[in-house]
C-alpha cells in the first residue's frame, strides 16, 4: 500500500499565496513542503497515512484502500471494532468527518482500536485528538460516542475477518447510490448547481473570463467524506435547540464573514476548491454554503484586503438545516468608458482601468503643460 497525491486537489497548487500545512503537520518525518508544494519519498507508504486523514480537499490517499468502500463494508458488516489488524491500515487514515459519519450510521457504538499505538506519539496524539473532536461533536448532538480500547493484543477472531471481507459486493452497490443520491442533495448546493449549470451553458464568457478560470470553476470537487457526513446527517433526527461551538473546536468546516473591506476581486469564490463560496452570473454577491466548507483556509491565504473571516461560533443547526449565506452584495454597473461591467463603489461611473488609464493620462497632460511652461 503506497501513498499517493493528487496534486491537482492540493490548495497549494490553486495559489502560491496558500498556507495549508495539514498533510506535514500530522505526519511530519513523511512529507515536507519543497517548491511550495508536499512532496514525499516514493517508497511512502502507511506510515504517512495520517495526512490522508488530515487533507482537507483529499489530495493524499492510499492505493488499495478507499474510505468510501471502508465506510460500506463496515456498516454492511456485523463488526463494530475498527482496527489496524482487521480492517483499515491505520486508524489515521479516518478524519474527523469519517469518524462521525461512522458513529451516526452505525446501530451499535463503534470501538476504535488503539493497541498497537505508542501512548502519547506523534501518531496517537493525532489519532486521538481526532477521535475526541468527534465525540464532543457527536455529544453536543446529543448522539453516541466512539469508545476506544487500547488492550485488545491479538484477540481478533477469524470469523470477524471473515464478515468483514465478504460484504464488499453490496457495499459496492450501496457505494454508486449513496454517491448519486447525495450529488443530488438539495439546499446547500442548489445554488452552486445553477452556478455551474451557467458556466455549462458558457454564459459566464459574457463577462471576460478566460477559458482557463471557467475550466477551474467546472472542476469545483466536494470531497467524498463531506458527502458521507452529509448524507448521514440528512437521515439524523433533528434536534429541538442546537449549541454554537467554538470554531476552534471544529477543524473540518467554518462559517465566515466578509468585511467592507472587499473590493470583490472575485478571488475567493473562483479558487474556493469545493464550491463553498460562490457569486451570481453578475458578480454581485457572494455566497457562503457552510457545510461546503472543508477549512482550507485558501480563501483567506488569497485575499488581499484580509476582508474574509472566520465566524467567532459554528452553529451546529447548519448541519442539519444547511443555508446558503449572502456574506456581501456589490452594485456591478457598465463602465461609462469601456462598457465592461465592474463593483460599483460611488462617484463617478468608471471601471477601475479606466481611471487609472485616465488618472496617467491626466498626470502626462499636466507633465507636458509645466514642460512647456518652463520652456
Ligand atoms: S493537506 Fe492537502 S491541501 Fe493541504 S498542503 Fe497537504 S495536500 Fe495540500
Ligand atoms: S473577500 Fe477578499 S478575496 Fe473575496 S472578493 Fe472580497 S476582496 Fe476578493
Ligand atoms: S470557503 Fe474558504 S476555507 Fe472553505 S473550502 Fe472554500 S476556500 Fe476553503
Amino acid at each position: 500500500m503506497k501513498l499517493s497525491l493528487d496534486i491537482a486537489r492540493c490548495v497549494r497548487s490553486s495559489s502560491k499565496f496558500a498556507t495549508c500545512t495539514k498533510c506535514v503537520d500530522v505526519a511530519p518525518e513523511s512529507i515536507r513542503i519543497i517548491n511550495h508544494l508536499p512532496t514525499f519519498a516514493n517508497n511512502t507508504g502507511v506510515e504517512a497515512s495520517a495526512c490522508v486523514g488530515a487533507c482537507p480537499t483529499e489530495a493524499f490517499g492510499l492505493t488499495d484502500f478507499s474510505s468510501v468502500a471502508f465506510f460500506f463494508t463496515f456498516l454492511d458488516s456485523k463488526v463494530r471494532l475498527i482496527s489496524p489488524k482487521l480492517n483499515v491500515p491505520c486508524l489515521s487514515v479516518l478524519s474527523v468527518e469519517h469518524l462521525i459519519a461512522l458513529a451516526l450510521a452505525s446501530d451499535q457504538p463503534i470501538t476504535l482500536d488503539l493497541s498497537g499505538y505508542e501512548t502519547q506519539s506523534h501518531l496517537w496524539r493525532v489519532i486521538v485528538g481526532r477521535i475526541e473532536e468527534a465525540n464532543f461533536i457527536l455529544s453536543s448532538i446529543g448522539y453516541k460516542q466512539l469508545q476506544t480500547n487500547t488492550d485488545l493484543s491479538n484477540q481478533i477472531p477469524n470469523e470477524t475477518l471473515t464478515q468483514q471481507e465478504t460484504s464488499f459486493d453490496s457495499a459496492t452497490s450501496d457505494r454508486r447510490t449513496f454517491l448519486q443520491n447525495t450529488v443530488s442533495l438539495k439546499g446547500a448546493i442548489k445554488q452552486k448547481m445553477a452556478f455551474d449549470e451557467a458556466v455549462e451553458a458558457e454564459e459566464l464568457k459574457v463577462f471576460a473570463l478566460d477559458e482557463s478560470v471557467i475550466k477551474k470553476i467546472r472542476t469545483k470537487h466536494l470531497p467524498d467524506k463531506r458527502k458521507l457526513l452529509f448524507t448521514t446527517l440528512k437521515r439524523t433526527t433533528k434536534l429541538d435547540t442546537y449549541d454554537v461551538l467554538a470554531q476552534t473546536d471544529v477543524g473540518f468546516v467554518s462559517q465566515k464573514y466578509v468585511t467592507d473591506n472587499c473590493t470583490n476581486c472575485q478571488i475567493c469564490y473562483r479558487i474556493c476548491p469545493t464550491g463553498a463560496l460562490s457569486s451570481d452570473m453578475k458578480f454581485s454577491l457572494i455566497h457562503f454554503d457552510a457545510m461546503l466548507c472543508v477549512k482550507c483556509h485558501l480563501c483567506h491565504d488569497v485575499c488581499e484586503p484580509d476582508a474574509i473571516h472566520l465566524q467567532d461560533g459554528f452553529e451546529l443547526r447548519e448541519f442539519f438545516e444547511s443555508t446558503q449565506r449572502t456574506l456581501a452584495k456589490f452594485d456591478i454597473r457598465r463602465c461609462h468608458e469601456c462598457g465592461n461591467s465592474f463593483t460599483y463603489k460611488g462617484g463617478e461611473i468608471i471601471c477601475p482601468r479606466c481611471l487609472t488609464e485616465e488618472q496617467e493620462a491626466m498626470e502626462l497632460h499636466n507633465n507636458a503643460k509645466r514642460m512647456e511652461s518652463k520652456s
